[in-house]
């Protein structure tokens, strides 16, 4: 068993460099996807954001890691189009919010994080589990990173847990029809299509893996 995992400023800038990497080696991937179901702008928009959102924690990367959350958020909402960029970032906003001025928080601080991301997209976007959204990846990913820490795991588990379950979650878009965002108003045409919000969700928990994985060398 490692031990107790101290997460800071400088893992949360190196989580949204990893994120912004995963995004750009997808962002054909992702367009490709809402353009089955969607209007082809998913990769192109959240590409857009992450980029600027490094730029933007390049410049303040020794502030404290709710400080950059909420840079991250604020960013995501200003320069991502279309439903899915205030989504994610008031979520991240949300995260900052909880960790208020906290220094540093461990995986069950993160596991908190989560839960009020969750509950934001919610707020925001009334997404069920089954209506074909970001909820299908981001619920099951948290239930599995929950699971695996009361199991015992550390981080780099936990996280690994909350990747696949992610996948697992965004594969089982396909047959779902889709009930929120542009995607519904297709109705049962939706049926069949991979729902690209689910999986750029899941590029999020594949990102906080690598970043988990490589611990404090930066
Ligand atoms: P737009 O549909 O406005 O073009 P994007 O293409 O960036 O926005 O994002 C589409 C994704 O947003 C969908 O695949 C879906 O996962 C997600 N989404 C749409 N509406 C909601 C909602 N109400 N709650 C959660 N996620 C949503
Ligand atoms: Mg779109």
């Amino acid at each position: 068993m490692s031990q107790p995992e101290r997460l800071d400023g400088a893992f949360v800038a190196r989580w949204v460099g990893d994120v912004a990497r995963e995004i750009r080696a997808n962002r054909d991937y992702l367009t490709q996807l809402d353009a089955a179901i969607g209007d082809a702008d998913h990769g192109v928009n959240m590409d857009r954001g992450f980029a600027a959102a490094v730029a933007k924690v390049d410049e303040d990367a020794r502030r404290s890691p709710g400080t950059l959350f909420e840079i991250v958020g604020t960013t995501l909402v200003l320069s991502v189009g279309g439903a899915a960029g205030p989504l994610y970032g008031s979520a991240i906003r949300q995260m900052g919010r909880a960790l208020d001025v906290s220094e540093s928080f461990d995986a069950e601080g993160l596991l908190v994080l989560f839960r009020a991301a969750l509950e934001e997209i919610q707020r925001l976007g009334a997404a069920q589990p089954g209506d074909k959204t970001i909820v299908d990846a981001l619920v099951p990913a948290i239930a599995a990173f929950e699971r695996a820490l009361r199991s015992g795991e550390d981080l780099v588990g936990a996280a690994g847990r909350a990747r696949a379950a992610a996948e697992d979650g965004m594969r089982a878009t396909v047959p779902l029809q889709a009930r929120k965002g542009r995607a519904s108003y297709l109705g049962p045409r939706s049926v069949g299509h991979q729902d690209p919000g689910a999986t750029s969700t899941a590029l999020l928990f594949t990102a906080l893996e690598r970043t988990a994985s490589r611990g404090d060398a930066t």
